[in-house]
């Protein structure tokens, strides 16, 4: 069997190719899912070789999720989520965590990839009172997602909005001009609405990031670590709340940190004034 084809016993849904890898399944292997296939854990495996402490970050940067999705919703008042880049299903998912809050809390998911789709169905159950909605749409184009009929029925644009982008931008070359791209999402939202992000960055430990993005980029990927700087752009004129764009293990953390640049994330939350 030729390198990077898939073992016998892997069967693959409609639309899926697991023939290149793909990094919602990457990253449900670092995060122990079983929705991956070979060619996913070998590059997923070529990059813990490279970041020893993959599987860490993975998990740093789901309890972010958690904490910033909390946040949102007690101490901003956000009742209304458009998470972008959603992910195969983990629990908690974002509405799991908003519904612990608050049991009306509405969220329209996104993603582009197909196996996100097969599985978003059937995961995502709201609450009654709340709602979750999944849309098939690409973050490079923000008209497809802002004008789906599903996002207009579910959000109300002229409320405040909780816009997540957690773990994707860095899928988007800097040809794909992503700062564009979220300043299409950040003018389409209401005062009051916020906008968190992670992204990861090589900026405290450049050897080991920039093995893993080689190690990505040579099995086909994209995928780019950026600055402080680059990921702070995101933010547009948005006011950044404390404690600003940090490490994602120092956002808020539940208890001290030891080493909060063990996971080579930045993370921010910030308000629309
Ligand atoms: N936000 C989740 C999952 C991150 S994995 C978390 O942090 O836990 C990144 C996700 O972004 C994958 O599911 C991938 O399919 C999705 N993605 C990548 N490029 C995308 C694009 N251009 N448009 C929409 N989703 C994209």
């Amino acid at each position: 069997m030729a390198e990077g084809s898939p073992a016998p016993t892997e069967v693959a849904p409609p639309g899926v190719n697991i023939n290149v890898p793909h990094s919602a399944r990457i990253y449900d292997y670092w995060l122990g899912g079983k929705d991956n296939f070979a060619v996913d854990r070998a590059v997923g495996e070529a990059m813990i070789q490279a970041i020893p402490g993959m599987r860490y970050m993975a998990g740093e940067n789901r309890k972010f999720v958690h904490r910033a999705a909390r946040d949102l919703v007690l101490k901003e008042g956000i009742r209304q989520f458009l998470d972008i880049g959603t992910g195969i299903p983990t629990r908690p998912n974002l509405h799991e965590i908003a519904q612990q809050h608050e049991a009306t809390a509405r969220v329209v998911y996104v993603d582009n990839d197909p196996i996100v789709l097969v599985h978003a169905r059937a995961l995502m159950i709201s609450k009654p009172e709340g709602r979750s909605e999944y849309i098939a749409a690409d973050i490079r184009n923000p008209k497809s997602i802002l004008e789906d009929a599903a996002l207009k029925d579910t959000l109300d644009l002229k409320e405040p909005v909780g816009l997540t982008l957690i773990a994707i931008l860095m899928l988007l070359a800097d040809a794909d001009d992503p700062w564009s791209k979220v300043a299409e999402l950040r003018d389409a939202l209401p005062s009051g609405s916020c906008l968190a992000i992670t992204h990861p960055t090589a900026d405290f430990n450049p050897a080991e990031v920039d093995a893993a993005v080689a190690a990505a980029t040579g099995a086909g990927m994209t995928l780019v670590a950026r600055s402080r700087e680059a990921v702070s752009r995101f933010f547009g004129d948005w006011e950044l709340l404390e404690p600003g764009l940090a490490p994602v293990s120092a956002w808020r953390p539940d208890a001290p940190v030891e080493n909060p640049e063990a996971a080579y994330y930045w993370a921010g939350v910030a308000r629309k004034p």
